[in-house]
């Protein structure tokens, strides 16, 4: 606690200007669900996994985190898992409804001992209690982009979703090794639901992520709909589909 205290002036109070990252590594796959979890640079309020997160500090000299791990909930083994019914996000019967139940832990994290603090706690310096707060009712930056990207609010996602066509290309989509189909990206991919195009993700602000393929194939086409490959995976295996047939 006495190394928390003498690391505040590192701790910085979200506003609602700021842009909190949460969702997921800024440089990797990584989020709440990764085995290592997801550390909240709580001056900066980037999102760093296990394995990037020592780089950040090495980087910026912020030693205090947020780290945000989320586990599956046991399900009790004769409660068969449901198949989502509809191709669609954001509806009834749609994937999301199939996402299996997370439990969310969160502790204080300081580096580069990984002293770990329980949050939340009493003993907590008000202004660390006041800043995690605030970090975890905030929207993720990153949903908010993601929002941005593809429509206008989510009731229009369902009302795409509701009137999606899809195109019977004969397109098999594999369960792994997957590459964007424009050029080498294999990390940051999305799958439009449309005609089944694998396609990379938005270029970030410091020239991580993708190419913004499928951005352009998004405005190319005008097919709106697209997953994040790797968010849908477990549903699928859940599903017992071996392929994935658009
Ligand atoms: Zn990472
Ligand atoms: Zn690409």
């Amino acid at each position: 606690m006495d190394l928390l205290r003498s690391n505040l002036s590192r701790v910085r109070i979200p506003e609602p200007t700021n842009r909190i990252y949460k969702q997921e590594c800024c440089v990797s796959f990584a989020t709440p669900k990764s085995e290592g979890g997801l550390f909240i640079d709580m001056s900066t309020f980037l999102a760093f996994g296990k394995d990037c997160v020592d780089w950040n500090y090495e980087k910026t000299g912020n030693p205090v985190y947020l780290h945000i791990k989320q586990t599956k909930k046991l399900v009790p083994e004769d409660r068969p898992l449901k198949k989502p019914t509809l191709l669609a996000i954001g509806v009834d019967g749609g994937f999301d409804n199939n996402e299996p139940e997370y439990e969310e832990a969160h502790n204080i994290v300081i580096l580069p001992s990984y002293v770990s603090l329980p949050f939340p706690s009493v003993e907590l310096p008000e202004k660390v209690r006041l800043a995690v707060d605030a970090i975890l009712m905030a929207e993720g930056a990153e949903r908010k982009e993601q929002l941005a990207l593809w429509t206008a609010d989510k009731k229009e996602i369902s009302a795409y979703a509701m009137s999606l066509q899809q195109i019977d290309n004969g397109v098999i989509i594999p369960r792994s090794g997957w590459k964007c189909s424009k050029c080498d990206k294999t990390e940051n991919l999305w799958l439009n639901l449309t005609d089944g195009m694998i396609l990379c993700g938005r270029k970030n602000w410091d020239g991580t992520g993708g190419n913004n393929h499928a951005i352009e194939h998004y405005k190319e086409t005008g097919y709106p709909l697209a997953v994040k490959l790797g968010t849908i995976t477990a549903d699928l295996e859940g599903a017992g589909n071996a392929v994935f047939h658009l």
